[in-house]
């Protein structure tokens, strides 16, 4: 071991020890080790995590925790703005080297960069690394420099280069590992940030459904790999089936790295090629993450305007608290986007072909600001991802570059019938469909649609 001094490592959006670059690379430089988490609710243009997303924080880090704590390293908790929390650390433990992979958010960029130059200047080692991503946003580009606004051909661009690189191990651990030097320091306890709801616990199906952490994450894929892969054409889109990975919140928390993911991929494809549809298909969808990130680089204000400027000028209706708590309740009177809106509620996700079919209700029907839905989202969904929810509320608007035509209006009873033909999600959510408990729909969904469309006219 050198004595330079103190390695932090920063953990951010990659709750996981194993391919974690910033690790990997603090742990080669053989310095003591600080791991530190920073809970920010206050850095200026950073968006505080919904609830949901906060009780999966709480799982995902006792989990981090763990793991550390199996090759020896603790984990150093601090909440603040956190250009002053690693600032105060460095200079609490002298340290000589801070790494972190990267984020791609504007707010969190414009953190990193302003700490990475200031530490610079004070003579410290700052290095960021590519771990949440495939490729890296500034990598991929069309033919004329600038960055694609349509799926279709960025997948083919990422997908005729060099393919991503193979996961890193995780740092040695055990009886005949060299230990790992860390310093333990002060931590927040866990707890007392509060991130668990207590009145009322509405966490109970969260419980359920989920297993916060990398082991859950690899749990997950390794079951999807056994059982679903090889149906995943035919029954993605079914949301009665357990067809689909489950794998969004662990990606969005960085418990298992995309290129984990990628690579088992092609390493089942390579084993089972009776699966490999299935595969592409899925690496197709893996990739649409991909694309978001690289949206949301390079066009920061995905997240709150519209990327089609003529949407500026949409009539939206202003809902009345009532009307919204309807759709956010599930209580429209519309079966298949009751059951989306409480399978939401309980268990903090909902089926992607749902998401598409409650979003164009609120969008289209009822013309309510996609903005409101994103929300309610961004609140409610343990998977909320900046990226991946403000660019698929875009594309069911017709607001965004890649967007579903406005004319494209879902229509639910349509939907259910194609995908949940002998209503088991329904009933697995709105048990008391066809009783005289159950509401009439709050909109006229023929009529609706003709003023939904009578709107767009307006703006074209
Ligand atoms: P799988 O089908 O197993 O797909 C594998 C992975 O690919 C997913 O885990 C996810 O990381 C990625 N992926 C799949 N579909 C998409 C997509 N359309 N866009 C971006 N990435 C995708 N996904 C989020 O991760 N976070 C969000 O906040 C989010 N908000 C959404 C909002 C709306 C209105 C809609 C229509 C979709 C949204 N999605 C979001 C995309 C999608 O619904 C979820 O990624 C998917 O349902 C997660 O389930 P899964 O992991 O079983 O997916």
């Amino acid at each position: 071991m050198s004595d330079t001094g103190t390695t932090i490592v920063w953990f951010r959006d990659d709750l996981r020890v194993r391919d974690n670059p910033a690790l990997h690379a603090a742990v080669l430089r053989g310095d003591p080790i600080v791991c530190l988490y920073v809970l920010d609710d206050e850095s200026t243009g950073i968006r505080p995590l919904g609830g949901a997303s906060r009780w999966w924080l709480h799982g995902s880090l006792t989990a981090l925790a763990a793991e550390l704590r199996e090759i020896g390293l603790p984990l150093t908790l601090r909440r603040g703005p956190a250009e002053a929390v690693v600032r105060g650390l460095v200079e609490q433990t002298d340290a000589s080297a801070v790494f972190w992979n990267r984020r791609y958010g504007e707010a969190e960029r414009a953190v990193d960069a302003a700490l990475k130059s200031s530490l610079r200047d004070d003579g410290l080692t700052v290095d960021s690394f590519q771990g949440s991503v495939l490729f890296e946003p500034w990598t991929v580009l069309t033919g004329q420099g600038g960055y694609y606004k349509v799926f279709t051909p960025f997948w083919r661009s990422v997908t005729s280069g060099s393919p991503p690189r193979h996961p890193l191990p995780a740092p040695a651990s055990g009886a005949d590992a060299e230990p790992l030097h860390h310093r333990r320091l002060d931590s927040d306890e866990l707890d007392s940030w509060g991130l668990l709801p207590t009145r009322p616990d509405w966490a109970a199906g969260l419980r359920e459904r989920w297993e916060p952490g990398s082991a859950g994450a690899h749990s997950r894929l390794r079951s999807f790999l056994r059982h679903g892969v090889g149906d995943y054409v035919d029954e993605q889109d079914f949301p009665a089936e357990d067809a689909t990975s489950g794998l969004s919140p662990h990606l969005r928390f960085g418990e298992i790295s995309p290129f984990e993911v990628w690579h088992a991929v092609e390493q089942h494809r390579a084993r089972v090629p009776g699966d490999a549809g299935g595969a592409s298909a899925f690496l197709r969808q893996l990739v649409w993450r991909e694309f978001a990130y690289h949206l949301l680089f390079h066009l920061p204000s995905i997240t709150s305007e519209n990327m089609r400027p003529e949407f500026d000028r949409f009539p939206w209706e202003k809902p009345s608290r009532p009307e919204l708590e309807r759709w956010q309740q599930g209580r429209t009177g519309i079966p298949l986007v009751d059951a989306g809106m409480r399978e939401l509620w309980e268990t903090g996700v909902m089926h992607n072909r749902v998401r598409m079919v409650v979003a164009s209700l609120l969008v289209k029907n009822l013309r309510v600001d996609w903005r409101v839905g994103e929300a309610w989202f961004w609140d409610t969904l343990v998977d909320a991802d900046p990226a991946s929810n403000a660019l698929n509320w875009q594309w069911v608007a017709g607001s965004g570059p890649d967007a579903a035509p406005y004319f494209r209006v879902f229509n639910p009873e349509l939907q259910a019938s194609k995908f949940d033909k002998h209503g088991a999600y329904v009933q697995r959510y709105v048990p008391e469909v066809g009783t005289d408990a159950y509401p009439e729909p709050m909109v006229d969904l023929a009529e609706s649609r003709r003023a939904a469309l009578d709107a767009y006219a307006t703006i074209r």
